[in-house]
């Protein structure tokens, strides 16, 4: 099929925002389109050569696509970046330039799909040395033969900027209409929310027509869309809605489904990308962990502190792109572990339609749990009691709340429903203000930090008593040059026990008389068994715990210990914070 045919219907989806008007236009275009070209023309719409998950970018830098401009055109490279600068789309640039261009080849072929396809595939897939040249060339060959319209589309799509707004499931619509009826379109659907592959979806349908898409399952190494979650007010209202349920822990971190396979282990992430390579540690503790080796998993990665073995907040390894020595460097420094909870796939069985009990119980047999791979904490109760309860043991452990879960429900790839259920509280607008705490004690460092402290342990004064309780260990915020002088810094300080002032129940490496005071900022105040704070004041049992504390860098020398925060300070917040803690987000 010639190129143009597709560009004309870019154009006219280019001049409508409306979604019903889209479809018609793309039922159009896949109804002209040959069944040999349906994918290529799915993917060009959607702006990329190959799925997502497959890692195949475009993105060609937009200076050499200049370059390849001024040279298609004889202009000079200044004047076409001139153009870019004006307009800002490369896109609107190569179409004008091709359009006035002076130097017309001698002879051009009408550009098909396929070989646009083709050009743009190799583009993405050259490497290694000498590369360059060749994407160069492959583009010129494209560029030489376009129609100023053509290249616009071509421009746009080689700078990874297609962007013509179409929605994967505007699509999903259309493959539908061209392909069955309206009422098949959930058929279409669960294809794609299976295989994350719009491609595969138009290759199967033009191939085996709809009753093929029953052939599209569950396989290694290609993701699964995930399944969502809605959300209710109380835990209430979710018990009488599930019955009795599943409740786990909400981990805060990042969505990853892990595919294991005899050879090799990937990790995609919620948005299906391959993150692999980010996360070594997650890979290394699959392979110990998981006897199976044809299993997909998902669960929650969080970053944890080596030194405290408290949870940190995301951003800690959200930075972990780009070098691999950079990568391994953060994964000694902030691990994460996997909190493993759905078995969508075992033995090669696809376990995603059956309920929820049959896949927990797939995932407790096949896991081994180790430092980096656990299980997901769950609770299976009717009563709101006990629920209230395990949602408090979650924000203790550090988890920002509930996922309930319906036991009997499939895993609905792609679906956000009701069959799971999110209930988590607000924090952050109660510590938006930061807190001064005392140094009271501290740890050995280990890994990067060996030689000198971990973290310290920051206490809270209790005026009543006059004693310094514990409320955090801290061990972020501190730069190199600063951790480096700690150990120095409270030499003077050093006492071989805990002073008579410190109350801890934690044991440190290192004991201070209460005088330095750090600022200190907090996402917020949790309930504690370990920090002695406001003992007893909540909970029998338990204090006050500041969760992810962060050293702000500033030294309050301008503070006595006695003029840091105090523990009834911290009850106060804390009760501020609980008064909208069990109201969700
Ligand atoms: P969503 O993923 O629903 O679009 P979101 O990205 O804002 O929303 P949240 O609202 O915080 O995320 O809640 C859903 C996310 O919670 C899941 O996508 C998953 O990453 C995470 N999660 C943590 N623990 C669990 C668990 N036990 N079961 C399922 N998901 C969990």
């Amino acid at each position: 099929m010639q190129f143009a045919r597709a560009v004309e219907v870019y154009e006219q989806i280019e001049g409508t925002t409306k979604r019903l008007e889209m479809t018609g236009l793309l039922v159009g275009l896949l109804r002209d389109t040959p069944p040999e070209d349906l994918d290529k023309v799915v993917y060009l719409t959607q702006g990329r050569i190959h799925p997502d998950y497959l890692g195949v970018e475009l993105g060609l830098a937009e200076k050499m696509v200049i370059r390849v401009l001024a040279h298609a055109t004889g202009l000079d490279e200044g004047r076409v970046e001139k153009l870019w600068k004006e307009k800002g789309d490369l896109g609107l640039v190569a179409e004008q330039v091709i359009a006035s261009r002076r130097l017309k080849p001698l002879e051009s072929t009408p550009l098909t799909v396929a070989k646009v396809y083709a050009n743009l595939d190799s583009i993405a897939q050259e490497g290694g040395e000498g590369s360059q040249e060749r994407k160069i060339r492959l583009l010129s060959d494209l560029l030489s033969n376009a129609t100023p319209r053509e290249a616009k589309y071509i421009v746009r799509m080689v700078v990874g900027k297609m962007r013509l707004g179409v929605a994967d499931m505007t699509i999903v619509d259309a493959l539908a209409a061209t392909f069955a009826t309206k009422t098949d379109r959930d058929r279409v659907e669960r294809a794609y929310n299976v295989s994350s592959d719009l491609g595969e979806v138009a290759r199967v349908l033009a191939s085996k027509g709809l009753k093929g898409l029953e052939s599209v399952h569950l396989k290694l190494f290609r993701p699964i869309r995930a399944m969502l979650a809605e959300r209710l007010e109380t835990l209430d209202e979710i018990l009488s809605r599930l019955g009795k349920c599943a409740l786990e822990y909400k981990y805060d971190g990042l969505r990853v489904q892990a595919h294991i396979g005899t050879e090799k282990i990937e990790l995609f992430s919620r948005h299906l990308e391959n993150i692999t390579g980010q996360f070594p540690e997650i890979v290394e503790g699959l392979r110990s962990a998981v006897k199976d080796r044809a299993a997909i998993l998902e669960g929650e990665a969080v970053p944890v502190d080596p030194n405290t073995g408290e949870f940190l907040p995301f951003q800690e390894v959200s930075r972990r792109r780009g070098r691999k020595t950079d990568v391994d460097k953060m994964a000694m420094e902030f691990p994460v572990t996997l909190f493993a909870f759905d078995c969508l796939l075992r033995e090669n069985d696809d376990l995603t339609p059956r309920p929820y009990r049959e896949r927990r119980k797939a995932l407790d047999s096949i896991l081994r749990p180790n430092d980096r791979i656990r299980l997901a904490t769950v609770r299976i109760t009717d009563s709101v009691k006990e629920a209230e309860q395990f949602f408090d043991e979650a924000l203790q452990a550090g988890c920002e709340g509930l996922m309930a879960k319906a036991l009997e429900s499939t895993y609905d790839a792609g679906a956000r429903g009701f069959q799971w259920i999110k209930f988590k509280k607000e924090y952050s607008a109660a510590l938006s203000d930061t807190i001064d705490l005392v140094v009271v004690g501290a740890f050995a460092g280990r890994g990067k930090r060996a030689g000198t402290y971990g973290a310290l342990l920051m206490a809270a004064y209790d005026e009543q008593a006059d004693v310094f309780r514990t409320t955090c260990k801290l061990g972020t915020g501190f730069d190199d040059e600063t951790l480096r002088h700690l150990p120095d810094k409270f030499k003077g300080s050093q006492r071989e026990r805990r002073p008579p002032r410190v109350d801890s129940k934690l044991e440190a490496d290192a004991w201070f008389d209460p005088e330095a005071v750090l600022e200190v900022r907090g996402a917020e105040i949790t309930v504690s068994p370990v920090h002695t704070a406001a003992w007893d004041k909540v909970r029998p049992g338990a204090g006050l715990a500041i969760r992810f504390p962060r050293f702000t860098g500033r030294w309050r020398d301008d503070k006595k210990p006695e003029d840091a925060t105090s523990t009834k300070e911290l009850l106060e917040m804390y009760n501020l914070q609980i008064k909208r803690a069990r109201k969700p987000t």
